[in-house]
């Protein structure tokens, strides 16, 4: 479970990301976080895995204080959070097998990281990670040579080797055609479905947040401004949480 209670995170330019959030997340939940860019949504899900460091307030993994981890702890922590990005962050030049097992790498002793020597299991794992998203026809191609929605299924599939307990996704289809992005959310929503993980993501796309997730979180302006179902999201919350912005809603 991860809770928030009356986090605050200032930047040190003095700036504050994020007011006064509370929030209970249990395991399981699939949330989408939705909201003006610069509103805090990158800042919010980054607090989970101390990417970001809050400022004020209380926040907990499974009733472990995240601001108090620190070394070999924090480290341990971080491998039960995966993390997606937009830009999907592959070694593009090498295999697609090759970048799943990086997953391994923080938990090798050096010399096996330093010549990539991957155990059978290792290779076992990361190949059932690639079938799971249904890209184990690419193992062997070289990353750039797939299309960005199948890029994002390696970076997903590396994400699952770590085999992780929440996975925060920052904007990942954001850079994907509209059927690609779908093809990316139906993966999302499989494996939170059939494997239990918590999952949160940032999301421009309003109608894809509606259409996939079960629980909005609204922010303006660093404040929570809607959490609830995805279905109660109706044209008076939207205007509230995108009130005063250009942005396409819908
Ligand atoms: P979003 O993900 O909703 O687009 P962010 O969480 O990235 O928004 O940013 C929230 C606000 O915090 C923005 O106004 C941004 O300019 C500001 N911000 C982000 N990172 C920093 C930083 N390192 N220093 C100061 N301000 C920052």
């Amino acid at each position: 479970m991860i809770k928030f209670e009356n986090v605050g995170k200032k930047y040190p330019n003095g700036y504050e990301g994020l007011k006064n959030v509370n929030l209970d997340i249990e395991q399981g939940e699939f949330i989408a976080i939705i909201g003006l860019s610069g509103a805090g949504k990158s800042t919010l899900i980054r607090t989970i895995n101390r990417m970001h460091d809050i400022t004020s307030g209380d926040l907990t993994v499974d009733d472990v204080n995240v601001m108090s981890l620190s070394g070999k702890a924090l480290r341990r922590f971080r491998r039960k959070i995966g993390m997606i990005f937009q830009s999907f962050n592959l070694i593009t030049r090498t295999t697609v097998i090759k970048n799943v097992l990086t997953a391994f790498v923080p938990d090798m002793p050096w010399y096996r990281s330093t010549f990539g020597i991957y155990t059978k299991e290792e290779k076992l794992k990361a190949l059932e990670a690639l079938d799971k998203v249904g890209i184990l026809d690419k193992a062997f191609f070289r990353a750039d040579q797939l299309s960005g929605g199948q890029q994002q299924r390696v970076a997903l599939a590396r994400t699952l080797a770590q085999n992780p307990q929440i996975i925060l996704a920052d904007e990942p289809v954001a850079s994907l055609d509209p059927v690609t992005a779908k093809q990316v959310m139906d993966d999302f929503k499989r494996i939170n479905k059939t494997m239990n993980i918590t999952i949160l993501i940032n999301i421009h796309h309003v109608d894809l947040a509606l259409q996939y997730c079960t629980r909005v979180i609204g922010i303006r302006a660093g404040e929570i401004v809607y959490d609830g179902p995805a279905s109660a999201v109706n044209d008076d919350v939207l205007k509230q949480i995108y009130q005063g912005g250009q942005e396409e809603t819908a």
